[in-house]
Protein backbone atom coordinates (compact mmCIF):
# COMPACT_ATOMS: atom_id res chain seq x y z
CA UNK A 1 0.00 0.00 0.00
CA UNK A 2 1.96 2.95 -1.20
CA UNK A 3 -1.51 5.37 -1.21
CA UNK A 4 -2.74 6.42 2.07
CA UNK A 5 -5.64 4.68 2.88
CA UNK A 6 -7.59 8.14 3.32
CA UNK A 7 -7.05 9.10 -0.39
CA UNK A 8 -7.03 5.83 -1.94
CA UNK A 9 -10.36 4.97 -0.36
CA UNK A 10 -12.03 8.22 -0.61
CA UNK A 11 -15.65 7.49 -1.98
CA UNK A 12 -16.11 8.54 -5.41
CA UNK A 13 -19.78 7.88 -5.56
CA UNK A 14 -22.99 8.41 -3.40
CA UNK A 15 -22.91 4.95 -2.66
CA UNK A 16 -19.71 4.95 -1.67
CA UNK A 17 -20.05 7.38 1.19
CA UNK A 18 -20.19 6.28 4.32
CA UNK A 19 -23.18 8.29 6.71
CA UNK A 20 -24.95 11.08 5.92
CA UNK A 21 -27.99 9.37 4.55
CA UNK A 22 -30.03 12.15 4.95
CA UNK A 23 -27.95 14.42 2.79
CA UNK A 24 -27.73 11.88 0.18
CA UNK A 25 -31.04 11.40 -0.35
CA UNK A 26 -32.17 14.59 -0.57
CA UNK A 27 -28.90 15.27 -3.18
CA UNK A 28 -29.98 12.16 -5.41
CA UNK A 29 -33.48 13.07 -5.27
CA UNK A 30 -33.16 16.98 -6.56
CA UNK A 31 -29.97 15.33 -9.43
CA UNK A 32 -32.15 12.80 -10.84
CA UNK A 33 -35.87 15.04 -10.52
CA UNK A 34 -33.29 17.56 -12.61
CA UNK A 35 -33.91 20.80 -9.96
CA UNK A 36 -30.61 20.81 -8.50
CA UNK A 37 -30.52 23.99 -6.35
CA UNK A 38 -27.82 27.00 -7.55
CA UNK A 39 -25.74 27.06 -4.12
CA UNK A 40 -25.16 24.40 -1.40
CA UNK A 41 -24.08 24.86 2.08
CA UNK A 42 -22.62 21.69 3.78
CA UNK A 43 -21.57 22.88 7.32
CA UNK A 44 -19.79 20.17 10.03
CA UNK A 45 -16.57 19.63 11.48
CA UNK A 46 -13.95 18.57 9.54
CA UNK A 47 -12.94 14.39 8.40
CA UNK A 48 -17.42 14.47 7.59
CA UNK A 49 -16.96 14.39 3.97
CA UNK A 50 -18.29 17.86 3.22
CA UNK A 51 -15.64 18.14 0.15
CA UNK A 52 -16.02 14.16 -0.85
CA UNK A 53 -20.02 15.16 -1.35
CA UNK A 54 -19.06 17.66 -3.38
CA UNK A 55 -16.53 16.58 -5.63
CA UNK A 56 -19.31 13.82 -5.76
CA UNK A 57 -21.96 16.47 -7.20
CA UNK A 58 -20.24 18.05 -9.12
CA UNK A 59 -19.28 14.14 -10.82
CA UNK A 60 -23.15 13.67 -11.17
CA UNK A 61 -23.73 17.21 -12.72
CA UNK A 62 -21.59 15.99 -15.61
CA UNK A 63 -21.40 12.48 -15.62
CA UNK A 64 -21.66 11.20 -19.51
CA UNK A 65 -23.71 8.34 -17.79
CA UNK A 66 -25.39 8.53 -14.65
CA UNK A 67 -26.44 5.61 -12.71
CA UNK A 68 -29.25 6.98 -10.79
CA UNK A 69 -27.96 9.71 -9.97
CA UNK A 70 -24.85 8.32 -8.98
CA UNK A 71 -21.74 9.41 -11.27
CA UNK A 72 -20.29 6.69 -12.96
CA UNK A 73 -16.69 6.98 -12.44
CA UNK A 74 -15.46 5.86 -15.80
CA UNK A 75 -16.40 8.23 -18.55
CA UNK A 76 -13.96 11.25 -19.47
CA UNK A 77 -15.76 13.84 -17.09
CA UNK A 78 -15.53 11.48 -14.30
CA UNK A 79 -12.44 10.74 -14.71
CA UNK A 80 -10.77 14.46 -14.97
CA UNK A 81 -12.83 15.49 -12.45
CA UNK A 82 -11.80 12.91 -10.16
CA UNK A 83 -8.37 14.23 -11.35
CA UNK A 84 -9.13 17.70 -10.24
CA UNK A 85 -8.31 18.78 -14.20
CA UNK A 86 -11.33 19.26 -15.04
CA UNK A 87 -12.24 23.04 -16.36
CA UNK A 88 -15.64 23.44 -15.08
CA UNK A 89 -15.23 22.90 -11.74
CA UNK A 90 -13.15 25.30 -9.86
CA UNK A 91 -12.09 24.03 -6.46
CA UNK A 92 -10.91 26.69 -3.83
CA UNK A 93 -9.80 26.85 -0.41
CA UNK A 94 -10.52 29.72 0.99
CA UNK A 95 -8.28 28.91 4.34
CA UNK A 96 -4.99 28.52 2.23
CA UNK A 97 -3.38 31.90 1.54
CA UNK A 98 -1.94 31.08 -1.69
CA UNK A 99 -4.85 31.02 -3.12
CA UNK A 100 -6.77 34.30 -1.83
CA UNK A 101 -5.51 36.71 -4.12
CA UNK A 102 -6.68 35.44 -7.68
CA UNK A 103 -9.86 33.67 -5.56
CA UNK A 104 -12.31 37.24 -6.45
CA UNK A 105 -10.94 37.38 -10.08
CA UNK A 106 -11.74 33.41 -10.12
CA UNK A 107 -15.46 34.26 -8.86
CA UNK A 108 -15.52 36.50 -11.08
CA UNK A 109 -15.34 34.31 -13.87
CA UNK A 110 -19.00 33.15 -13.17
CA UNK A 111 -20.83 34.82 -15.39
CA UNK A 112 -18.57 33.31 -18.68
CA UNK A 113 -20.55 29.93 -19.90
CA UNK A 114 -18.44 26.78 -18.79
CA UNK A 115 -16.04 25.65 -21.35
CA UNK A 116 -16.73 21.78 -21.76
CA UNK A 117 -19.66 20.44 -19.22
CA UNK A 118 -22.94 21.90 -19.13
CA UNK A 119 -22.07 23.97 -15.62
CA UNK A 120 -19.55 26.09 -14.28
CA UNK A 121 -19.45 24.47 -10.74
CA UNK A 122 -16.79 25.92 -7.90
CA UNK A 123 -16.56 24.09 -4.61
CA UNK A 124 -15.10 26.29 -2.17
CA UNK A 125 -14.02 24.41 1.39
CA UNK A 126 -13.49 26.91 4.46
CA UNK A 127 -15.82 29.48 2.86
CA UNK A 128 -16.27 31.54 6.07
CA UNK A 129 -12.78 32.54 5.27
CA UNK A 130 -13.16 34.39 1.72
CA UNK A 131 -12.07 37.53 1.85
CA UNK A 132 -14.70 40.43 1.75
CA UNK A 133 -14.13 41.56 -1.76
CA UNK A 134 -14.56 37.72 -2.60
CA UNK A 135 -17.55 37.29 -0.88
CA UNK A 136 -18.75 40.35 -2.30
CA UNK A 137 -18.08 39.19 -5.95
CA UNK A 138 -19.53 35.37 -5.00
CA UNK A 139 -22.95 37.12 -4.21
CA UNK A 140 -23.16 39.38 -6.92
CA UNK A 141 -23.59 35.36 -9.24
CA UNK A 142 -25.56 34.28 -5.88
CA UNK A 143 -28.28 36.78 -6.13
CA UNK A 144 -28.64 36.77 -9.80
CA UNK A 145 -27.72 32.77 -10.73
CA UNK A 146 -26.96 32.34 -14.11
CA UNK A 147 -28.32 28.68 -15.46
CA UNK A 148 -25.21 27.37 -16.18
CA UNK A 149 -23.68 28.29 -12.24
CA UNK A 150 -23.44 25.99 -9.05
CA UNK A 151 -22.20 26.75 -6.16
CA UNK A 152 -20.87 23.58 -3.78
CA UNK A 153 -19.93 25.37 0.21
CA UNK A 154 -18.33 23.42 2.82
CA UNK A 155 -17.52 25.12 6.12
CA UNK A 156 -16.76 24.14 9.53
CA UNK A 157 -17.43 27.30 11.32
CA UNK A 158 -21.23 28.57 9.12
CA UNK A 159 -21.95 30.81 11.87
CA UNK A 160 -18.94 33.07 10.43
CA UNK A 161 -20.38 32.91 6.99
CA UNK A 162 -22.54 36.42 6.35
CA UNK A 163 -26.45 35.98 6.43
CA UNK A 164 -26.50 37.22 2.95
CA UNK A 165 -24.61 34.43 1.41
CA UNK A 166 -26.67 31.97 4.01
CA UNK A 167 -29.81 32.81 2.78
CA UNK A 168 -29.23 31.83 -0.78
CA UNK A 169 -28.04 28.49 -0.16
CA UNK A 170 -29.29 25.42 0.63
CA UNK A 171 -28.29 24.11 3.89
CA UNK A 172 -27.34 20.73 5.16
CA UNK A 173 -25.07 19.97 8.40
CA UNK A 174 -23.19 16.38 8.08
CA UNK A 175 -22.99 14.66 11.29
CA UNK A 176 -20.28 13.21 12.50
CA UNK A 177 -19.80 9.28 11.26
CA UNK A 178 -21.43 6.98 14.20
CA UNK A 179 -18.37 4.54 15.45
CA UNK A 180 -20.09 1.27 14.37
CA UNK A 181 -19.99 2.60 10.80
CA UNK A 182 -16.48 3.78 10.87
CA UNK A 183 -15.73 0.59 12.18
CA UNK A 184 -17.22 -1.12 9.79
CA UNK A 185 -15.62 0.51 7.06
CA UNK A 186 -12.34 -0.22 8.58
CA UNK A 187 -12.96 -3.30 8.22
CA UNK A 188 -14.35 -3.53 4.72
CA UNK A 189 -11.37 -2.03 3.57
CA UNK A 190 -8.67 -4.21 5.69
CA UNK A 191 -10.33 -7.03 4.14
CA UNK A 192 -10.18 -5.78 1.01
CA UNK A 193 -6.29 -4.73 1.30
CA UNK A 194 -5.81 -8.25 3.53
CA UNK A 195 -4.16 -6.91 6.48
CA UNK A 196 -4.61 -8.99 9.78
CA UNK A 197 -7.06 -7.38 12.09
CA UNK A 198 -9.01 -8.17 15.80
CA UNK A 199 -11.59 -6.79 16.30
CA UNK A 200 -10.56 -4.64 19.88
CA UNK A 201 -8.32 -2.70 17.58
CA UNK A 202 -10.67 -1.45 15.21
CA UNK A 203 -12.93 -0.73 17.76
CA UNK A 204 -10.78 1.53 19.44
CA UNK A 205 -9.37 3.24 16.54
CA UNK A 206 -12.77 4.09 15.89
CA UNK A 207 -13.71 5.56 18.63
CA UNK A 208 -10.45 7.57 18.63
CA UNK A 209 -11.46 8.75 15.06
CA UNK A 210 -13.79 10.97 16.84
CA UNK A 211 -16.84 10.85 13.87
CA UNK A 212 -14.48 11.79 11.15
CA UNK A 213 -13.75 8.69 8.76
CA UNK A 214 -10.80 10.54 7.30
CA UNK A 215 -8.42 11.02 10.88
CA UNK A 216 -9.86 7.18 11.24
CA UNK A 217 -8.34 6.19 8.15
CA UNK A 218 -4.93 7.80 9.14
CA UNK A 219 -5.23 6.10 11.86
CA UNK A 220 -5.81 2.93 10.55
CA UNK A 221 -2.50 3.74 8.22
CA UNK A 222 -0.64 5.01 11.20
CA UNK A 223 -2.02 1.68 13.24
CA UNK A 224 -0.54 -1.13 10.27
CA UNK A 225 2.97 0.34 9.81
CA UNK A 226 3.44 0.01 13.57
CA UNK A 227 2.07 -2.98 14.08
CA UNK A 228 4.14 -4.58 11.44
CA UNK A 229 1.43 -4.95 8.93
CA UNK A 230 -0.70 -5.98 11.39
CA UNK A 231 -3.98 -4.14 13.36
CA UNK A 232 -4.25 -5.55 16.96
CA UNK A 233 -5.02 -4.56 20.39
CA UNK A 234 -1.99 -4.50 21.73
CA UNK A 235 -0.12 -2.74 19.73
CA UNK A 236 -2.97 -0.19 18.67
CA UNK A 237 -3.20 0.46 22.66
CA UNK A 238 0.55 1.72 22.59
CA UNK A 239 0.15 3.56 19.34
CA UNK A 240 -3.18 5.63 20.99
CA UNK A 241 -1.53 5.60 24.60
CA UNK A 242 -4.66 3.80 25.87
CA UNK A 243 -4.51 2.25 28.80
CA UNK A 244 -6.17 -0.68 29.58
CA UNK A 245 -10.20 -1.08 31.38
CA UNK A 246 -8.99 -2.88 34.07
CA UNK A 247 -6.72 -0.13 35.21
CA UNK A 248 -9.20 2.55 35.07
CA UNK A 249 -11.14 0.20 37.48
CA UNK A 250 -8.68 -0.22 39.94
CA UNK A 251 -8.17 3.02 40.06
CA UNK A 252 -11.65 3.90 40.94
CA UNK A 253 -11.25 1.03 43.51
CA UNK A 254 -8.33 3.00 44.81
CA UNK A 255 -10.31 5.80 45.19
CA UNK A 256 -13.39 4.37 47.10
CA UNK A 257 -11.10 2.44 49.23
CA UNK A 258 -9.11 5.68 49.95
CA UNK A 259 -5.62 4.33 49.20
CA UNK A 260 -3.73 6.52 48.85
CA UNK A 261 -0.23 4.12 48.14
CA UNK A 262 -2.32 1.78 45.56
CA UNK A 263 -3.58 5.16 43.90
CA UNK A 264 0.39 6.11 43.79
CA UNK A 265 1.30 2.98 41.80
CA UNK A 266 -1.36 3.15 38.96
CA UNK A 267 -0.62 6.85 38.84
CA UNK A 268 2.88 5.63 37.77
CA UNK A 269 1.58 2.69 35.72
CA UNK A 270 0.00 5.13 33.46
CA UNK A 271 2.83 7.54 33.50
CA UNK A 272 5.65 4.43 32.44
CA UNK A 273 3.19 3.38 29.88
CA UNK A 274 3.08 6.95 27.71
CA UNK A 275 -0.67 6.82 28.36
CA UNK A 276 -2.27 10.89 27.94
CA UNK A 277 -3.71 11.18 31.28
CA UNK A 278 -5.98 13.21 29.36
CA UNK A 279 -7.57 9.95 28.14
CA UNK A 280 -7.75 7.99 31.39
CA UNK A 281 -10.02 11.16 32.26
CA UNK A 282 -12.19 10.18 29.72
CA UNK A 283 -12.34 6.63 30.07
CA UNK A 284 -12.81 7.22 33.97
CA UNK A 285 -15.93 9.50 33.14
CA UNK A 286 -17.26 6.94 30.72
CA UNK A 287 -16.94 3.90 33.19
CA UNK A 288 -19.01 6.93 35.84
CA UNK A 289 -21.38 6.84 33.83
CA UNK A 290 -21.40 2.79 33.23
CA UNK A 291 -21.75 2.46 36.79
CA UNK A 292 -24.80 4.97 37.12
CA UNK A 293 -26.32 3.06 34.51
CA UNK A 294 -25.30 -0.25 36.22
CA UNK A 295 -27.67 0.48 39.30
CA UNK A 296 -30.83 0.16 37.04
CA UNK A 297 -29.95 -2.38 34.54
CA UNK A 298 -27.65 -4.20 33.54
CA UNK A 299 -28.06 -4.59 29.76
CA UNK A 300 -25.17 -3.72 27.20
CA UNK A 301 -22.80 -4.71 30.11
CA UNK A 302 -20.20 -7.69 29.04
CA UNK A 303 -20.80 -10.44 31.42
CA UNK A 304 -17.11 -10.62 32.59
CA UNK A 305 -17.49 -7.18 33.75
CA UNK A 306 -20.60 -7.50 36.28
CA UNK A 307 -18.95 -8.53 38.70
CA UNK A 308 -16.03 -5.90 38.97
CA UNK A 309 -19.30 -3.36 38.29
CA UNK A 310 -20.72 -5.05 41.39
CA UNK A 311 -18.21 -4.86 43.54
CA UNK A 312 -17.47 -0.84 43.09
CA UNK A 313 -21.23 -0.34 43.03
CA UNK A 314 -21.32 -1.52 46.30
CA UNK A 315 -19.28 1.53 47.43
CA UNK A 316 -20.81 4.21 46.17
CA UNK A 317 -24.30 5.20 45.34
CA UNK A 318 -25.95 7.32 42.49
CA UNK A 319 -25.77 11.00 44.31
CA UNK A 320 -21.59 10.19 45.11
CA UNK A 321 -21.50 8.89 40.91
CA UNK A 322 -23.14 12.05 39.96
CA UNK A 323 -20.62 13.98 42.10
CA UNK A 324 -17.71 11.79 40.79
CA UNK A 325 -18.74 12.51 36.80
CA UNK A 326 -18.73 16.66 37.44
CA UNK A 327 -14.92 15.90 39.77
CA UNK A 328 -13.42 14.41 36.24
CA UNK A 329 -15.25 16.03 33.58
CA UNK A 330 -14.72 19.32 35.37
CA UNK A 331 -11.31 18.50 35.95
CA UNK A 332 -10.63 17.41 32.32
CA UNK A 333 -11.70 20.53 31.26
CA UNK A 334 -9.17 22.55 33.35
CA UNK A 335 -6.42 19.85 33.15
CA UNK A 336 -4.48 22.10 30.43
CA UNK A 337 -4.29 24.82 33.17
CA UNK A 338 -2.41 22.52 35.28
CA UNK A 339 1.71 22.51 35.10
CA UNK A 340 1.51 19.43 33.63
CA UNK A 341 -0.85 16.67 32.83
CA UNK A 342 0.27 13.74 35.67
CA UNK A 343 -0.10 16.84 38.19
CA UNK A 344 -3.35 17.68 36.86
CA UNK A 345 -4.79 14.23 36.93
CA UNK A 346 -3.43 13.86 40.57
CA UNK A 347 -5.42 16.46 41.72
CA UNK A 348 -8.66 15.35 40.19
CA UNK A 349 -7.99 11.77 41.92
CA UNK A 350 -7.35 13.23 45.28
CA UNK A 351 -10.53 15.35 44.60
CA UNK A 352 -12.40 12.55 43.99
CA UNK A 353 -11.14 10.51 47.24
CA UNK A 354 -12.10 13.87 49.34
CA UNK A 355 -15.70 12.89 49.03
CA UNK A 356 -17.51 9.22 50.27
CA UNK A 357 -20.55 8.27 49.30
CA UNK A 358 -23.41 8.74 51.99
CA UNK A 359 -23.77 5.06 52.78
CA UNK A 360 -26.35 4.17 55.03
CA UNK A 361 -23.91 0.94 56.13
CA UNK A 362 -20.77 3.39 56.57
CA UNK A 363 -18.07 2.67 58.26
CA UNK A 364 -18.09 3.85 61.98
CA UNK A 365 -15.13 6.18 62.33
CA UNK A 366 -15.66 8.00 59.48
CA UNK A 367 -19.40 8.35 60.37
CA UNK A 368 -18.88 11.91 61.10
CA UNK A 369 -17.75 13.16 57.60
CA UNK A 370 -19.97 10.90 55.99
CA UNK A 371 -22.62 13.23 57.12
CA UNK A 372 -21.22 16.21 56.55
CA UNK A 373 -20.04 14.66 52.93
CA UNK A 374 -23.84 13.55 52.64
CA UNK A 375 -24.82 17.20 52.89
CA UNK A 376 -22.02 18.19 50.44
CA UNK A 377 -23.60 15.74 48.18
CA UNK A 378 -27.08 16.65 48.63
CA UNK A 379 -26.85 20.52 47.83
CA UNK A 380 -24.63 20.21 44.88
CA UNK A 381 -27.70 17.78 42.95
CA UNK A 382 -30.53 19.62 44.55
CA UNK A 383 -33.12 18.35 41.48
CA UNK A 384 -32.15 14.53 42.09
CA UNK A 385 -32.50 14.18 45.86
CA UNK A 386 -36.38 15.15 46.24
CA UNK A 387 -36.29 11.04 44.76
CA UNK A 388 -33.70 10.42 47.61
CA UNK A 389 -36.22 11.75 50.21
CA UNK A 390 -38.70 9.80 49.29
CA UNK A 391 -37.21 6.23 49.81
CA UNK A 392 -36.14 7.70 53.11
CA UNK A 393 -39.19 8.90 54.40
CA UNK A 394 -40.86 5.23 53.01
CA UNK A 395 -38.43 3.56 55.38
CA UNK A 396 -39.07 5.72 58.45
CA UNK A 397 -42.90 5.78 58.08
CA UNK A 398 -44.09 6.72 61.83
CA UNK A 399 -40.94 9.45 62.68
CA UNK A 400 -40.96 11.33 65.54
CA UNK A 401 -40.06 14.87 66.07
CA UNK A 402 -39.60 15.81 69.62
CA UNK A 403 -36.54 16.89 70.20
CA UNK A 404 -33.87 19.43 68.92
CA UNK A 405 -31.87 16.52 67.98
CA UNK A 406 -34.66 14.63 65.83
CA UNK A 407 -35.05 18.06 64.88
CA UNK A 408 -31.64 17.95 63.31
CA UNK A 409 -31.47 14.56 61.73
CA UNK A 410 -35.03 15.26 60.48
CA UNK A 411 -33.38 18.40 58.48
CA UNK A 412 -30.24 17.26 57.24
CA UNK A 413 -31.99 14.30 55.92
CA UNK A 414 -35.46 15.45 54.40
CA UNK A 415 -35.02 18.90 53.74
CA UNK A 416 -32.02 18.78 51.14
CA UNK A 417 -32.97 21.96 48.51
CA UNK A 418 -34.62 25.18 48.92
CA UNK A 419 -35.41 27.94 50.51
CA UNK A 420 -37.18 25.81 52.81
CA UNK A 421 -33.59 24.26 53.70
CA UNK A 422 -32.01 27.60 54.50
CA UNK A 423 -35.06 28.40 56.95
CA UNK A 424 -34.94 24.91 58.57
CA UNK A 425 -31.02 24.99 58.83
CA UNK A 426 -31.58 27.88 61.05
CA UNK A 427 -33.92 27.48 63.09
CA UNK A 428 -34.40 25.92 66.18
CA UNK A 429 -37.15 23.37 67.51
CA UNK A 430 -39.08 24.66 70.27
CA UNK A 431 -41.86 22.14 70.99
CA UNK A 432 -44.19 20.30 69.42
CA UNK A 433 -47.52 19.57 70.88
CA UNK A 434 -51.24 18.89 70.44
CA UNK A 435 -50.78 19.13 66.45
CA UNK A 436 -48.68 22.39 66.40
CA UNK A 437 -44.70 22.40 65.82
CA UNK A 438 -43.11 25.31 67.44
CA UNK A 439 -39.71 26.43 66.06
CA UNK A 440 -37.58 29.71 66.72
CA UNK A 441 -35.84 31.45 63.44
CA UNK A 442 -32.47 32.94 64.36
CA UNK A 443 -33.59 36.73 63.39
CA UNK A 444 -30.84 37.13 61.17
CA UNK A 445 -32.88 35.15 58.87
CA UNK A 446 -36.26 36.68 59.12
CA UNK A 447 -36.83 38.22 55.55
CA UNK A 448 -36.82 34.37 54.87
CA UNK A 449 -40.22 33.59 56.72
CA UNK A 450 -42.33 33.68 53.55
CA UNK A 451 -45.20 31.80 53.62
CA UNK A 452 -44.37 29.59 50.12
CA UNK A 453 -41.03 28.53 52.26
CA UNK A 454 -42.94 27.46 55.05
CA UNK A 455 -45.68 25.90 53.35
CA UNK A 456 -42.82 23.81 52.07
CA UNK A 457 -41.67 22.70 54.85
CA UNK A 458 -44.81 22.15 56.67
CA UNK A 459 -45.52 19.77 53.74
CA UNK A 460 -42.41 17.88 54.50
CA UNK A 461 -43.00 17.66 58.02
CA UNK A 462 -46.38 16.32 57.58
CA UNK A 463 -44.92 13.61 55.43
CA UNK A 464 -42.31 12.76 57.96
CA UNK A 465 -44.90 12.35 61.12
CA UNK A 466 -47.20 10.88 59.12
CA UNK A 467 -50.17 13.41 60.07
CA UNK A 468 -51.96 17.05 59.57
CA UNK A 469 -49.61 19.08 61.92
CA UNK A 470 -49.19 22.99 61.88
CA UNK A 471 -45.90 24.70 61.65
CA UNK A 472 -45.65 27.89 63.89
CA UNK A 473 -42.40 29.84 63.35
CA UNK A 474 -41.30 32.66 65.34
CA UNK A 475 -38.52 34.90 65.10
CA UNK A 476 -36.02 34.90 68.43
CA UNK A 477 -32.80 33.28 70.05
CA UNK A 478 -31.95 30.19 67.41
CA UNK A 479 -28.24 29.34 68.65
CA UNK A 480 -28.30 25.38 68.60
CA UNK A 481 -29.07 24.82 64.98
CA UNK A 482 -27.84 22.84 61.88
CA UNK A 483 -26.26 25.49 60.29
CA UNK A 484 -24.14 26.30 63.26
CA UNK A 485 -23.08 23.11 63.86
CA UNK A 486 -22.29 22.76 59.84
CA UNK A 487 -19.99 25.54 60.29
CA UNK A 488 -18.29 24.12 63.18
CA UNK A 489 -18.36 20.43 61.55
CA UNK A 490 -17.21 21.94 58.49
CA UNK A 491 -13.88 23.55 60.27
CA UNK A 492 -12.74 20.93 62.05
CA UNK A 493 -12.98 18.13 59.27
CA UNK A 494 -11.12 20.75 57.09
CA UNK A 495 -8.66 20.94 59.60
CA UNK A 496 -8.68 16.94 60.14
CA UNK A 497 -8.53 16.10 56.30
CA UNK A 498 -5.59 18.83 55.81
CA UNK A 499 -3.60 16.98 58.32
CA UNK A 500 -4.32 13.75 57.26
CA UNK A 501 -3.84 14.64 53.50
CA UNK A 502 -0.55 16.24 54.84
CA UNK A 503 0.41 12.85 56.48
CA UNK A 504 -0.69 10.34 53.79
CA UNK A 505 2.12 9.05 52.23
CA UNK A 506 0.88 9.74 48.42
CA UNK A 507 0.40 13.25 49.46
CA UNK A 508 4.46 13.09 50.57
CA UNK A 509 5.68 11.83 47.54
CA UNK A 510 3.78 13.77 45.83
CA UNK A 511 5.17 16.96 46.98
CA UNK A 512 8.71 14.96 47.04
CA UNK A 513 8.44 14.07 43.61
CA UNK A 514 6.60 16.78 41.90
CA UNK A 515 7.50 19.95 44.73
CA UNK A 516 3.52 19.86 45.14
CA UNK A 517 1.68 21.66 47.54
CA UNK A 518 -1.24 21.07 49.17
CA UNK A 519 -4.13 22.91 47.58
CA UNK A 520 -6.33 22.96 50.82
CA UNK A 521 -9.54 24.42 48.69
CA UNK A 522 -9.48 21.06 46.58
CA UNK A 523 -10.04 19.23 50.14
CA UNK A 524 -12.69 21.35 51.35
CA UNK A 525 -16.43 20.40 51.05
CA UNK A 526 -17.82 22.87 48.08
CA UNK A 527 -20.27 24.63 49.98
ZN1 LIG B 1 -19.36 9.51 -15.36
Amino acid sequence: MSLALARKWRPRTFSELVGQSHVVSALTNAISQGRMHHAWLFTGTRGVGKTTLARIIAKALNCESLNDADPCGQCDSCLSIDQSRFVDVIELDAASNTQVDNMRDLLETAAYKPTVGEYKIFIIDEVHMLSRSAFNAMLKTLEEPPEHVKFILATTDPQKVPVTVLSRCLQFNLKPIPVPLIKEQMAKILDDEKVEFDDRGIELLSRYARGSLRDGLSLLDQAIAQGDGKVQEDSVKSMLGVVDDSLVRSLLGAILEQGGNPLVEKINDIERMGASFSYVLDEMATLIQRLSLFSLTTEGIDDDLIEGYQVLVNQTDDEHLQLLYQIVTVGKRDLPLAPNEKVGFTMVMLRMMAFLPALDSGVEPKKKITEVRQRVIATSKPTKTSAAVKNTKKSDASAVLNTNDEWKQFVSKNVVSGMAKMVAENAEFQSFSEGVLRLSLDSEHKHLLEDRYKNKLQELIREHVNSKCRLEIKVGVASDTLMADQVVESKNRLDQTTKDLEEDPFVKSLKSDLGGTLVTESIRPSK
